[in-house]
């Protein structure tokens, strides 16, 4: 279906402690193999991160990555992770700015932005998430929100660093909730960030990634469109059979 690199992000959220991320990694690895142009990215909670990254250690297709992270590298944070912390699990990636992290744990725009820069200080890679509430959406107010995001990232990420940002548009009202964006509004918002990324200066174009409700019957319609870098999937992604069919049929061979 496609020759352009597309990156297959597994959410795990609150699931899979390290037994049963070894579980889902030891299937996971009978089921697939390494895809060209195909990236596949795992960010499990924090406790997996290690027992991941072993359990994948024959696969260079795959990223293990943390959730969440503090900006700070240590200090009197409770109960938050530092980059070098989770650089030291296997991390090589981080999820920033996740929907639930915005709205359930009170994340803005400007820490958001704090933690993606200092990510990528240490050298890893940020995908960062930025979405609507259906509230603003119905209120016509997706374009604004998506740049009230954005507009810390421009300030705070480095030119240098912009070309291993990847972003996730994932509207806030299709996480979880069984409803996905349609490929046109989804193909729509990701030209609008490229779009506002050029005009900000940030060079080359830049990876996006689609996240809400994505399932093996909505994959391909979604991927079909060219400003779609790939896909970022929570429920979907908790069962080693239904994810591994579900990467397979994304056509990046
Ligand atoms: C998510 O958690 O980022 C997500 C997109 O969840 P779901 O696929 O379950 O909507």
């Amino acid at each position: 279906m496609t020759d352009r690199p597309l990156i297959y992000a597994a959410n795990w959220k609150m699931n899979h402690g390290p037994a049963a991320a070894t579980a889902f990694a030891e299937r996971f690895v009978y089921l697939t193999a390494p895809v060209p142009q195909r990236g596949l990215w795992f960010f499990p909670p924090s406790v997996s991160l290690a027992a991941l990254t072993e359990a994948f250690r024959s696969r260079p297709d795959i990223r293990v990555g943390a959730q969440n992270v503090h900006w700070e590298p240590k200090g009197a944070f409770t109960g938050e992770l530092s980059i070098p912390m989770v650089q030291e699990s296997g991390a090589a990636v981080v999820l920033v700015g996740h929907s639930e992290r915005r709205h359930l744990f009170g994340e803005t725009d400007e820490q958001v932005a704090r933690k993606t820069a200092a990510v990528l200080k240490a050298g890893l890679e940020p995908l960062v998430c930025v979405g609507e509430t259906l509230a603003e959406r119905e209120g016509g107010r997706t374009e604004p929100v998506i740049l009230r995001q954005l507009e810390p990232l421009f300030d705070k990420v480095q030119a240098e660093h912009w070309r291993r940002v990847v972003i996730a548009y994932e509207p806030v009202w299709a996480i979880g909730t069984g409803r996905n964006a349609s490929p046109d509004d989804a193909a729509q918002v990701h030209e609008l960030i490229r779009f506002t990324a050029a005009r900000r200066g940030v060079p080359g174009r830049l990876s996006i990634l689609y996240g809400g409700s994505v399932n093996a019957g909505n994959v391909l319609s979604l991927l079909a469109r060219p400003e779609l870098d790939g896909v970022l999937v929570g429920g979907a992604s908790l069962d080693a059979d239904g994810w591994a069919e579900l990467v397979g049929l994304g056509g990046a061979a």
